[in-house]
């Protein structure tokens, strides 16, 4: 199917300039990543003197060190048959592993698949204290918080959207959407017709009511490759430029589904994006290219003070996005003018749901970028005024106690400004337990992201589990530990999370 469908895998190798074991292993690393491997994984060199941070994070305490998918695999000299043996084993056993994960995921999106469309046609809701559909805000935070965290982000999504546009409901919806896609065999014919249906599947509101986009219109078809132009996209419809293009996994779906409907191998590229400063956004879907890796290049290692601009650069975005966001949960203004700001939860659920089956060292990446946006995010001023309501006049003393904390964090929750959002329903606390006095728990219901998924027996809220330890650090000053221990993704009918004391 194309090396798109392969997850990654991330092989880290700590160095030093005056390591003599490192470049021996440095090349078998190189001979045996090299080639056909080198599609799925993404080999980053960190050199213990130049980043001591690093080194220090993952306890580097002997050179060479081999870490793949977080886990150290190879510390200190040995002789080379040992090392490709052991390099070998290691990532053949992560391949069997992801050909099952790739079943799972496969499985998993068609059963969204088909809920989106019990929604969509009115015959099941999926969320019934809230309705199906749930404003763009915390799609794009969610998304803006991924971008902020590490440049293999968007290949991450990119590979997301792909599976969906191979495994997930869309082709079968082009084929509902241009009927004679299902009837024609011509090459040239099918193209110009995936064309027809994607227009209209990124413009209908009558048929497919998802509100992903405003419109769309495919500008340019050739033999081997075709250019769509999509407005107000959910993922970039934000009126702020955030300096780099937010709508990979666009770009991984389109590239998916043609496959899916052609049996190509195609790769897509967004070549400019609303939410880069561009009126729209703008995808090249290139079938069957000569090279594909000139097309998507493998994403460079950036240095520390490039990763820092970045970080920075996001955060100054999600601060403007959240004014504008105000704006948009009150109605003083719209991103989107012509269809307004609500999106289906079917557009927010398989990117989660994706990242989360691809491997699971990606929950540590969503759960970061929750966490993140539980400490810079905005909503800090009404979760003041909350704990100053609490607390009567005067000033407002931060930290506060633990458990006058977890209280606080269910209000802000159920806040109406806060639920304007409408991205979760019923939030509800255990009373503090006098026997186990650093334990509490929430449980949130019909949360959007995971709302009628199956029993998956996967926790599948990472984001969530950050934002509010996030959220709970800026209000009691330590950061709690929270897990979460029931959720949809296990067959729970809400999710709960354990918040527990570090001390
Ligand atoms: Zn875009
Ligand atoms: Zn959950």
């Amino acid at each position: 199917m194309g090396n798109s469908t392969n997850p990654l895998i991330r092989l880290i190798m700590f160095t030093s300039e005056d390591c003599i074991y490192c470049p021996p292993v440095e090349s078998i690393v190189k001979e045996v990543v090299g080639g056909a491997m080198s599609d799925f994984i993404y080999v980053n060199t960190v050199d213990v003197d130049e980043n001591p941070e690093a080194a220090q994070r993952y306890n580097i305490s002997s050179l060479p060190t081999l870490m793949i998918n977080e886990q150290i695999v190879l510390q200190g000299g040995m002789d080379d048959d040992s090392i490709r043996e052991i390099l070998w084993n290691t990532l053949l056993s992560l391949a069997v592993a992801n050909k099952e994960r790739l079943e799972r995921s496969k499985q998993s999106l068609l059963h969204v698949a088909v809920n989106t469309w019990e929604s969509l046609t009115g015959e099941r809701m999926l969320r019934k204290t809230l309705g199906d559909f749930i404003h763009l805000g915390p799609y794009q935070l969610t998304l803006l918080s991924l971008y902020s965290l590490d440049p293999l982000v968007p290949s991450i999504l990119y590979q997301a959207g792909y599976q969906l546009g191979l495994f997930g409901l869309m082709h079968h919806l082009l084929n509902l959407l241009e009927p004679r896609l299902g009837m024609t065999i011509k090459r040239k014919n099918r193209l110009k017709f995936i064309c027809d249906a994607l227009e209209l599947y990124y413009s209908d509101r009558e048929f497919l009511p998802t509100y992903v986009a405003e419109s769309a219109e495919v500008t340019t078809i050739k033999d081997d490759l075709f250019v769509i132009q999509i407005e107000g996209l959910a993922s970039a419809a934000m009126k702020i430029d955030v300096g780099e293009p937010m709508c990979d996994f666009t770009a991984g779906t389109l590239a998916g589904v043609t496959d899916s409907l052609m049996g190509t191998q195609s790769i897509a590229v967004e070549t400019a994006c609303a939410a880069n400063g561009a009126p729209h956004c703008e995808f090249t879907v290139y079938l069957d290219p000569e090279n594909p890796n000139e097309i998507r290049k493998t994403p460079k290692v950036e240095d520390k003070l490039e990763i820092r601009e970045r970080r920075l650069n996001f955060y100054e975005s999600i601060h403007e996005l959240s004014i504008k966001l105000e704006d948009s949960y009150f109605m003083r203004k719209r991103l989107r003018p012509s269809i307004g700001d609500m999106v289906h939860v079917s557009v927010y659920q398989p990117i989660v749901l994706s990242i989360k089956m691809m491997d699971d060292y990606l929950s540590s990446i969503l759960f970061s970028a929750g966490r993140e946006l539980g400490i810079f995010g905005s909503g800090k001023t009404l979760l003041y005024d909350i704990v100053q309501g609490m607390e009567g006049e005067g000033e407002l003393q931060l930290p506060i106690e633990f458990n006058k904390g977890v209280d606080i964090l269910q209000k802000y929750m159920t806040h109406p400004t806060t639920y304007l959002a409408k991205e979760w329903g019923i939030v509800e606390t255990s009373p503090p337990d006098p026997d186990n006095p650093g334990v509490r728990y929430i449980s949130v219901g019909d949360y959007g992201p995971v709302s009628g998924v199956p029993d998956l027996n996967l926790t599948l809220c990472d984001f969530l589990v950050g934002f509010l330890t996030g959220r709970l650090s800026v209000l009691i000053g330590e950061e709690p530990l929270i897990r979460e221990v029931e959720c949809q993704g296990t067959g729970a009918p809400f999710c709960k999370f354990e918040i527990k004391l570090q001390r």
